[in-house]
């Protein structure tokens, strides 16, 4: 080390001159150096320079004679234009004073945040005004300085600057500086140490357990530890180099440092599962700190700045996300807090630190030492986290264990009873499921009664008495909770009593499992068994035992008349074919609910099946009573229900049966004969009340024995087929007929279609008796078109049941019909009902077209029942349209003639002429004929009448047939 060498001689020679050109020089104040002082700090009373160029002219403090010299001081190298300070010691003791003087390279405290010193070599050299030259010692962090001041000396110290500032100088005696340099090498060889277990534990944790959280807090750990090597002057020592790589490498572990922090909270928090987000922002934070790790080699203060800048913001942010996600319950971010405190705590010292408002020599050796604790407390965290959980998934569990574990995973809990304590034990779990404070059902075991359902309290005392009084058994019981909503859970307790020594029962221990869901399946499958699904009202098993109930009371009591009414909605069948099921079962559930209000609680009503509803009427004795209740009920049975935005007509057709002991012996022929009256409102056209009369039951037809009469019936020639009228509104003239089909039955006498359709239907036996009505009306037909020559010719129209026209050949039918006789073209018609179509939609407007080609006119029949639009229906070429009966008679709303003028205007728009159904009296007849209707059918201008009859009235009864 090159020394600068007094000038001394040269200084005084050129004090005059140096007076006048450097007046800035002034003298400084000498410091006093004691005998018994270890320490002077020097930093305030240095006098700094900054470089005026490469040479300095200072004026000495004065010593003991009060002469102030100028001395000139000189840059060791030309152009450095360094800066400079300038410092006096004094000695007023007898003795001679050896110093150090220390200026250290590095210093935490007061380096600053933004652009920090980084630290480096500070003085080159310094200079004194007198005696021996200081000369320097070695030293890897400081810049030491040996001095020596004579007795009575006062000597004037101009050093050097390789950097802009100073931090710290200080006045060591030599013993105690090298005292605290030992000190301070235990100290940093303790933190050393304990920094490079921690992180060379937790790596060999992370060897062994492979989770992510462990790679990130050993990375974290030797980060840390690496900074400490650093700025204890380890590195440097191992890896030698001096002042500007220290300064990388310091910057660099900074960035390294927040970014091992970032990725320990990361994976730590289990960031990545609560948003993808928070792993954007967290791997854009990386790659930043990674680009700061390059700069640092470049720019080392910018990056340490923005390091330490991220740093106090990891903390920040930290802790913001360790609080939220502790008080929204996670574990983790709960044993996290005290680590994440102590971390902020370091972050705000380090902060008070780097900026000078602490400036406490131990500040920093306390700062490192600090950060070796955290990553301690991280290690202990982490630790308890990975073997808390673990524990049981690796190795052998004891048996004990495994009990404990397959309690849980069964999702029972557990109920334990210390007798001799009185005190119950219940896991958490079912406290937190009934929202009640934990603890709540802890305690003697009354504290149950408070929870416990009212009803249930004595069997629970007497089941946990029984543990105690027998010492054996299990208590196998099911006991329902109140929850803090006021709901009550069922639970099962399932428990048996542990026996001591002496024979007594020492507590009572079992499960006790929530059975809340497997009571409310018991409960509706009870309910279910005597209930109908769709209504909720009793079914056929219940009503029957409520029926048989009845009767056995009234059997003993004459006075009772119990009355039993069936009611059957009319043509249910074709309201669920053309407004769909859902249709239906509203109809249904609103008749329930109709139904329901109409009666007395007393009464019973059921459904037994489909749309047959029947009622048990205890409430009332007098026939005429029942009479009103059974017309009432009518009443509300037939008012239509809405669905949908649209009105569903409802008819509905009602039986009663009243007690009779004679006829009832059994219960089920009460049902049936209300069945019986109830088809006999049916017969006569429903949407009526009929009582069940004696003489009813010779006319039962049972459905067996009708089809295979249905099947001779034909050969024997009992069926004829009738016509009924439909007459030309604007001049009454008849205008041709409507094919009605008869039964006269050897022993039922005759029968409407209403009887045999359905029958005939179900056996197929439809198809002969629609080829039958179609061959004889055709043949009727062209008798009275030979007979009668009017234009338009007459006209006869067949119904066409569901069967004919799908299931078999109606075309053939329709063609063998129109050949055997000569017809007018479109005279012979086919009445199809809305319904019918709508079942294939597809195959009947081809199979309508081609009978259309054949010849055939096409009606659509019950116009107004249904629910498609007319113009829907226009895809199928019908010719006429038939008003249904619903909409003409005199029970029509009074919006009747709106309706039905816009149903004509439609089917007259559309190229079809109209039938009104139905007509009774003359004022409908008038009615219709203003609103453009131009065809009429009903009892007002003819019943159906018998092939000869209508021969007759087109006066044809002398025409062969
Ligand atoms: P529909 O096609 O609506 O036939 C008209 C029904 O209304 C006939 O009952 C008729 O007697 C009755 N009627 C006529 N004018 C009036 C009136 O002014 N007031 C009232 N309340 N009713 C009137 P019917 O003869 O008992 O026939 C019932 C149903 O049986 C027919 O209803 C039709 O759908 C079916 N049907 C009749 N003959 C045949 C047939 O040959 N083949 C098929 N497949 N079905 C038939
Ligand atoms: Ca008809
Ligand atoms: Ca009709």
């Amino acid at each position: 080390m090159r020394r600068k060498l007094p000038r001394a001689s040269l200084a005084l020679a050129l004090a005059l001159l140096a007076c006048l050109l450097a007046p800035a020089a002034r003298a400084i104040e000498a410091v006093r150096t004691p005998l018994d002082a270890r320490v002077i700090d020097l930093t305030k009373s240095v006098e700094s320079y900054s470089s005026a160029g490469d040479r300095l002219l200072v004026a000495t403090a004065p010593g003991a004679d009060g002469i102030v010299r100028r001395i000139e001081v000189r840059a060791r190298e030309e152009g450095t234009r360094p800066n400079w300070i300038v410092f006096a010691l004094s000695n007023d003791t007898g003795e001679q004073i050896e110093r150090l003087i220390v200026a250290p390279h590095f210093r935490l405290v007061g380096s600053g945040v933004i652009w920090p010193d980084l630290g480096a070599t500070r003085i080159s050299a310094i200079t004194a005004s007198q005696g021996y030259p200081p000369e320097r010692e070695d030293s890897e962090d400081a810049d030491v300085f040996r001095l020596t001041l004579d007795p009575g000396a006062t000597v004037t110290y101009v050093a050097e600057l390789r950097t802009p500032n100073l931090p710290q100088l200080h006045l060591w005696e030599p013993d105690a500086y090298k005292d605290r340099q030992t000190s301070l090498a235990l100290y940093k060889g303790i933190v050393i140490g304990v920094a490079g277990l921690l992180a060379l534990f937790l790596t060999i944790v992370f060897v062994v357990r492979g989770a992510v959280i462990f790679p990130a807090a050993a990375a974290l750990a030797w980060t840390v530890l690496i900074y400490v090597c650093i700025d204890f002057g380890f590195w440097s020592r191992i890896f030698g180099g001096e002042g500007a790589s220290d300064r990388i490498w310091r910057a660099g572990t900074e960035s390294i440092l927040a970014a091992t922090l970032l990725v320990f909270l990361f994976a730590y928090l289990n960031l990545n599962r609560w948003h993808v987000r928070a792993s954007h922002v967290a791997a854009i934070w990386l790659l930043f700190l990674a680009a700061l790790v390059g700069l640092a080699v470049y720019d080392a203060p910018v990056a340490a700045g923005v390091a330490r800048i991220s740093i106090a913001a990891v903390g920040a942010v930290g802790f913001v996300l360790v609080l939220y996600l502790a008080i929204h319950g996670y574990d983790r971010a709960v044993m996290l807090i005290p680590t994440w405190f102590l971390l902020l705590a370091w972050i705000v010292g380090a902060a008070f630190a780097v900026t000078g408002a602490l400036t406490n020599d131990l500040v920093s050796p306390a700062l490192i030492g600090g950060l070796v604790l955290i990553v301690m407390l991280i290690g202990f965290t982490i630790m308890q986290n990975a073997f808390v959980g673990s524990g049981l998934a690796h190795g052998a569990v004891s048996d004990s264990e495994r009990k404990a574990l397959a309690l849980a995973g069964g999702g029972d809990v557990i109920f334990d009873w210390d007798v001799a304590a009185d005190r119950i034990y219940v896991s958490p779990e079912i406290e937190a499921q009934l929202g009640l404070p934990r603890g709540a059902l802890e305690g003697p075991a009354s504290t149950w009664f408070d929870v416990l359902h009212p009803s249930e309290r004595d069997r629970y005392r007497a089941s946990l008495d029984a543990m105690l009084e027998q010492r054996r058994g299990r208590i196998n019981q099911d006991f329902r909770l109140r929850a803090a909503d006021g709901q009550y859970h069922w639970f099962r307790l399932r428990a048996r009593p542990v026996v001591g020594a002496d024979g007594e029962a020492l507590r009572v221990v079992g499960t006790l499992a929530d059975v809340t869901e497997a009571k409310a399946a018991e409960e509706r499958l009870l309910h279910d068994a005597v209930h109908d699904s769709l209504t909720g009202l009793p079914n056929r098993e219940l009503f029957h035992d409520r029926l048989g109930a009845a009767l056995a009371l009234a059997e003993a009591d004459p006075n009772l008349r119990p009355a039993v009414m069936c009611l059957d909605v009319d043509r249910f069948k074709e309201i669920n074919a053309s407004a769909g099921f859902p249709a239906g079962d509203s109809i249904l559930i609103a008749l329930a609910r109709r139904l329901s209000r109409v009666l007395k609680p007393q009464d019973t009503l059921a459904r037994l099946q489909g749309d047959e509803f029947v009622a048990l009427i205890v409430s009332e004795k007098e026939q005429s009573r029942i009479a009103e209740l059974a017309s009432a009920a009518l009443r509300v049975a037939s008012t239509p229900v809405a669905f949908s935005d649209r009105e569903i007509p409802l008819s509905t057709s009602i039986g009663v049966a009243f007690y009779d002991p004679q006829l009832h012996a059994r219960r089920e022929d009460m049902v049936k004969d209300a069945e019986i009256a109830m088809r006999h409102a049916k017969r006569l056209g429903g949407g009526r009340v009929e009582t069940f009369r004696a003489t009813m039951r010779a006319l039962r037809s049972d459905r067996v024995g009708l089809a295979a009469d249905l099947r001779r019936a034909l050969e024997r020639g009992e069926m004829k087929l009738f016509f009924q009228p439909i007459v030309r509104l604007e001049d009454r003239t008849v205008a041709g007929f409507e094919a009605l089909l008869r039964w006269d039955h050897p022993r039922e006498g005759r029968l409407g279609p209403a009887e045999f359709i359905p029958v005939a239907e179900e056996t197929g036996t439809i198809i002969d008796l629609g080829l039958f009505a179609l061959k004889r009306a055709a043949s009727e037909l062209s008798v009275w078109q030979r007979a009668l020559d009017v234009d338009p010719p007459l006209f006869v129209s067949v119904n066409v049941s569901s069967r004919q026209l799908l299931r078999h050949d109606l075309i053939g039918d329709v063609k063998s019909a129109l050949s055997r006789v000569e017809v007018a073209p479109g005279s012979l018609k086919l009445e199809l009902t809305e319904s019918l179509v709508m079942e294939n939609p597809e195959l009947a407007a081809q199979m309508l077209t081609r009978i259309r080609e054949l010849g055939a006119g096409l009606a659509l029949d019950d116009f107004g029942t249904g629910f498609s639009s007319l113009a829907y229906l226009q895809r199928f070429p019908f010719d006429t349209l038939k008003i249904d009966r619903s909409f003409v008679g005199r029970n029509g709303s009074g919006a009747r003639p709106i309706i039905l003028r816009s149903i004509v205007a439609l089917a007259h728009d559309l190229g079809m002429d109209v039938v009104a159904e139905g007509v009774e009296d003359e004022s409908d007849a008038i009615e219709l004929s203003q609103l453009g209707c131009e065809y009429a059918q009903g009892f007002a201008f003819g019943h159906p009448i018998s092939a000869d009859e209508a021969r007759k009235l087109v006066g044809a009864a002398s025409v062969a047939a």
